[in-house]
């Protein structure tokens, strides 16, 4: 059978791997290096070279060397995070006609999935070399917070180089995999991932090959970049103050700056103190200058403190998300090639408990993973099951506004849950579903997914049909809502992507959002409930007053009728105290209606006769319970 390899598509590095004799391994690339550089590099205008080379030559050819296509694949050219790249990367980032971020070299434009392609494509090379047999298939992982857009367009670049990308994966969760193949028993673990552009953290449980994954939290914003921008902006300091020369203006000087700070970064891991020299890093009418200095490990640790600090936040969140204490875990996992500063580690240990596992390579542990995991779904290893999270919440909009979640944040993924609700209108032949997704308590407030819309209902009164709306999570994030009218069989299906168009950033903010406006949006929910009680019941007092109007005494039916009126001006209110005052004086005098019409069925001995239905607010919740289907 052809072998199926497993990619880690990163930021700064590739690695590819793949499974032999039932041990998943790195390859090497033609180098003899265990990584490849994810550079790529156009000398010429036909000319273009991968890897380690690109590399080399970047500081003679910064404007023709992309060296962090992944920060901009998937991505608007409006995303904050677009915007942040382009101040980092030497050639234009450019926007195309329908709003997404390409990047031009030499005139001539790319997309980040092409240039990905490229990556890739030499992933695949060295596995081919290696293996001595084509290769068409392929598992890519992916940050546990790339968006759908992200994800398709990964997986996009792998189907530009003829690779049939059978499952993209998290790279926290592959990492897990990694960790946890071949083991029996119950684990619980961190995995602590912090990269060149991003943090994630994820929290899993390993039960003799289910890999569960708990929650997953992260700072899109926060990566080994950043830790590098300290130090380049530390050296132009330094430079200028000494020299009065400033070097941000000069692209060439700035590239070698931001090379030998990286460098710096590395061996500052393993001595306490490095020397930068930079000789010729500038000619002024002086002379030639040099910059020469030396960094202590001391020093770098409090240009980045508060980069470090940045750390806590997502693991407390994301192990309060899996209901976990630091003390339940058996073991933390490091993910890339930040874990290697000591001071993060010590960060960890502090953060969780625990002395993070040693003996895991954090640059090769996720493309492992990722090796085994395209085993698992070519058959090749059995007893494994991956379930991951989605990373938001889902659910529709319902009267007065509000969000009804139906998949939780968090939720293992593949699912599918089930709410029902009701119309908010008599006689509504049509309802309009509208898909949201995030952590307000107002539908306007989250990222709107889409409607569907379910027709041909029968004339009823409002809260007595019964509308199914179904939300089915794939393994892929992506969702298919179906709606379903229970009284009549009619339903209505459409297929969403989960998270189309939404940055990590936006998700982020959009935790972050639900949690400082928590109390107004609460207050806001709680204002539209008390207005659709309120609304629902005018609508009743009214219609059982036109209903049995022969039976109210003239007096009654008066005070009545002056009583919805003034609920109906107190419905434009915006307190619930109002609301709910209305709602009292209004139910107060509607029980003049009960005596009467319950006087008038004693006369008469029978029933109560058509009772009417009761109100409620577009569609209504009415059943409190999310039903959660085997999937
Ligand atoms: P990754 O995206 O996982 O390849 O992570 C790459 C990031 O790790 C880059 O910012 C590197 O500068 C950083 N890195 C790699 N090795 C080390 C090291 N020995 N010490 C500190 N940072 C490192």
């Amino acid at each position: 059978m052809a072998k199926v390899i497993g990619i880690d598509l990163g930021t700064t590095n590739s690695c590819v791997s793949v499974l032999e004799n039932g041990e998943p391994l790195v390859i090497p690339n033609d180098e003899g290096a265990r990584t490849t550089p994810s550079v790529v590099a156009f000398p010429q205008a036909t000319d273009r070279i991968v890897g380690a080379i690109a590399r080399r030559q970047a500081v003679t050819n910064a404007q023709r060397t992309v060296h962090a296509a992944k920060r901009l694949i998937g991505r608007r050219y409006e995303d904050e995070e677009t915007q942040r790249t382009r101040q980092m990367v030497p050639y234009p980032v450019v926007e195309t006609p329908n709003g997404d971020a390409w990047l031009s070299i030499g005139g001539t434009e790319y997309s980040p999935q092409q240039i990905s392609a490229m990556v890739v494509e030499k992933m695949k090379q060295v596995a081919e070399a290696y293996l001595g047999e084509k290769v068409t298939e392929a598992v890519i992982t992916v940050p546990a917070y790339f968006n759908d857009a992200q994800r398709q367009a990964t997986r996009d670049a792998g189907r530009i180089v003829g690779l049939d990308v059978l499952r993209i994966i998290n790279e926290p969760t592959a990492a897990a995999l990694a960790y946890g193949f071949g083991k029996t028993g119950h684990e619980r673990v961190a995995v602590f991932d912090l990269g060149g552009g991003t943090f994630d953290v994820s929290i899993l449980e390993i039960d003799n090959g289910v890999f569960e994954v708990r929650a997953t939290n992260g700072d899109t914003f926060l990566g080994g970049e950043d830790f590098d921008s300290r130090i380049v902006q530390y050296l132009l300091d330094t430079f200028r103050s000494e020299t009065g020369t400033d070097l941000a203006g000069d692209p060439v000087a700035l590239q070698r700056i931001r090379e030998a700070a990286e460098k710096a970064k590395h061996e500052l891991s393993n001595v306490t103190e490095t020397e930068i020299h930079l000789p010729f890093i500038a000619v002024t009418s002086q002379g030639p200058m040099h910059l020469m200095t030396s960094l202590a490990r001391a020093q770098l640790e409090g240009l980045v403190a508060d980069l470090i600090d940045r750390l806590d936040a997502p693991c407390v969140s994301a192990l309060r998300d899996a209901r976990m204490r630091p003390s339940d875990l058996n073991a933390v996992l490091l993910v890339g090639g930040m874990t290697r500063m000591p001071r993060v580690q010590e960060r960890v240990a502090q953060i969780f408990g625990i002395e993070p596992e040693r003996g895991i390579n954090p640059d090769e542990v996720v493309a492992l993973g990722a090796a085994i995991q395209a085993s698992v779904l070519k058959g090749e290893v059995k007893d494994v099951l991956l379930l991951d999270v989605t990373p938001l919440s889902l659910g529709i909009e319902t009267a007065g506004g509000t969000f009804e979640p139906i998949i939780l944040r968090n939720t293992t993924i593949p699912c599918r849950k089930s709410k029902v609700f009701t119309t908010a209108q008599d006689n509504q032949d049509m309802v309009r579903v509208h898909i949201g997704q995030g952590e307000r308590e107002m539908s306007n407030d989250n990222m709107s997914l889409g409607f569907l819309e379910l027709s041909g209902l029968p004339p009823a009164p409002r809260g007595l049909p019964e509308i199914e709306v179904m939300f089915e999570l794939d393994s892929n994030g992506i969702l298919h809502v179906h709606a379903k009218d229970k009284g009549t069989g009619r339903s209505q299906s459409t297929r969403i992507v989960s998270n189309s168009g939404l940055s990590p950033g936006e998700i982020d903010q959009m935790i972050a959002d639900a949690e400082t406006h928590h109390a107004r949006d609460k207050e806001r929910r709680a204002v539209a409930e008390a207005r659709n009680q309120l609304d629902g019941l005018i609508y009743s007092t009214r219609r059982s007053l036109e209903e049995y109007a022969e039976l109210v005494p003239p007096s009654d039916a008066q005070a009545i009728r002056e009583a919805i009126a003034r609920a109906e001006s107190a419905l434009d209110g915006g307190s619930t105290d109002l609301l709910g005052h209305a709602r009292e004086t209004l139910a107060m005098s509607a029980q003049r209606l009960s005596e009467s019409i319950y006087a008038a069925a004693r006369r008469d001995t029978g029933g109560y006769g058509g009772a009417p239905g009761l109100g409620a607010g577009p569609l209504v919740s009415i059943e409190d319970d999310v039903v959660d289907d085997e999937v």
